[in-house]
């Protein structure tokens, strides 16, 4: 006997925490309208998302906002980002980017790859992927801070493997956090990405706003040390 396969949830059931109509900068090169989904099961240092991590949240902005939205900008926008929060957390994403797709945009995707199960069917829907790399494998839960030692690191790599095989263009970013990663790190991440086949590699500043105050206090330790100050 063979089981049914559950239907593919419809994109109607997307739980949206925020929608900017216009970004110029979450795409680079295009004119995107970004759709922020909620929930994310990490819990990185410098996270300045915190509202939208929790999943059991329910969504702010129905996706036909989304639909509407994209009626009204026909010939004005590219396409569309999902963001987060980590959007591969929700299935209905493969739905929503299938009607984007076929409303004629452009699909991009942030992610930071925790879902690799989620991708084969999510590849052939996406155009451009902004793919978030936060440490080497032995550095990666010092920054995510949840699962076992390599949970997070095992999901990542998995995910840059299957976006790396599928052709789809992908930019790779790094947050280096300074509280976790030395200079040594980042070389030795850049160098295994390269190896891995990546082009682009995009090093960004962890910033503090949003972030907790421990945080902050962390950041600035690290600034101060690295400028050859002691702090006590
Ligand atoms: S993966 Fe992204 S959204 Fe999730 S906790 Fe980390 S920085 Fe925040």
């Amino acid at each position: 006997m063979t089981g049914r396969v559950p239907p593919r949830p419809r994109a109607d059931a997307l739980a949206v925490a925020g929608l900017t109509p216009l970004s110029s900068c979450d795409w680079p090169g295009r004119l995107v309208a970004t759709v922020f989904l909620q929930g994310c099961p990490w819990r990185c240092t410098y996270c300045h998302n915190a509202a939208i991590l929790d999943p059991r949240t329910p969504g702010a902005v129905p996706w036909q906002d989304v639909r509407d939205l994209l009626a009204r900008r026909h010939g004005l926008l590219d396409g569309v980002v999902f963001s987060g929060g980590e959007p591969t957390r929700q299935a209905a994403l493969v739905a929503a980017a299938a009607e984007v797709r076929a409303a004629g945009f452009g699909v991009g995707l942030h992610t930071s790859g925790a879902y690799p199960a989620r991708l084969p069917a999510l590849l052939p829907l996406l155009d451009w992927v902004g793919f978030d790399v936060k440490a080497p494998a032995r550095l990666y839960r010092a920054i995510t801070r949840v699962g076992g030692p390599t949970t997070s690191a095992d999901a990542t790599f998995a995910s840059l493997r299957l976006v790396l095989g599928s052709g789809v263009d992908v930019e790779v970013r790094t947050t280096v956090d300074p509280t976790v990663l030395a200079a040594d790190d980042v070389a030795e991440l850049s160098e295994l990405l390269a190896g891995l086949g990546v082009r682009r590699h995009v090093l960004q500043e962890a910033r503090p706003d949003g972030t907790t105050d421990e945080y902050r206090r962390a950041l600035t330790r690290a600034a101060l040390q690295e400028a050859g100050s002691v702090v006590r």
